[in-house]
């Protein structure tokens, strides 16, 4: 089975600087993600979220906070299969913390049904790219972040403006 696993933060919603997601009041869904994952559903058998999330771990939000975005979120973009999130601090170096791919590992124990090799990792950091790298899957790069595909072009293997061009453009 194919998965699709997706980064949240520039890929689904707006991108705070410097700053993260705390509560639903701040979450933003970027247009057409929505549509996107519709596409998606047809093209991948299982969805996720991957997403770091160290505001937990600085404590500048909690859990909670988190599950009530996560449901603002899925109610405007439609039902996802598991959102997976690592609250852990970077200087930690936690082996769930993207680019380690614990939560690719995690999704793969909690579906043995997917194959890494024929998923997809949507993301729009250099992070991101290596956790699809490092993990075997397909990487696709999305976003204006294109230091990522001329600083490290060996990581990205498609690149797309937004994720409901690569809805619109993928074959798998
Ligand atoms: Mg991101």
């Amino acid at each position: 089975m194919r998965a699709l696993f997706l980064d949240r933060d520039g890929v689904l919603n707006v991108l705070r600087p410097d700053d993260y997601v705390k509560n639903p009041d701040e979450l933003e869904v970027l247009p057409g993600v929505a549509e996107a994952l519709e596409l998606c559903r047809k093209q991948f058998d299982r969805i996720f979220i991957v997403t770091n999330q160290q505001g937990i771990g600085k404590g500048l939000m909690t859990e909670a906070d988190l599950e009530a975005i996560h449901r603002k979120l899925v109610e405007s973009i439609g039902p996802i299969d598991r959102i997976y999130h690592c609250p852990a601090l970077k200087r930690e170096h936690s082996f769930r913390r993207k680019p380690n791919i614990g939560m690719a590992l995690q999704a793969r124990r909690d579906f043995p049904d997917i194959r890494l090799k024929d998923s997809v990792m949507v993301g729009d950091s250099e992070t991101d790219m290596l956790f699809g790298r490092r993990a075997g899957m397909k990487t696709v790069l999305v976003g204006n972040n294109s230091t990522v595909a001329t600083d490290q072009p060996h990581l990205v293997d498609y690149r797309y403006s937004t994720l409901l061009d690569f809805a619109q453009q993928w074959r798998s």
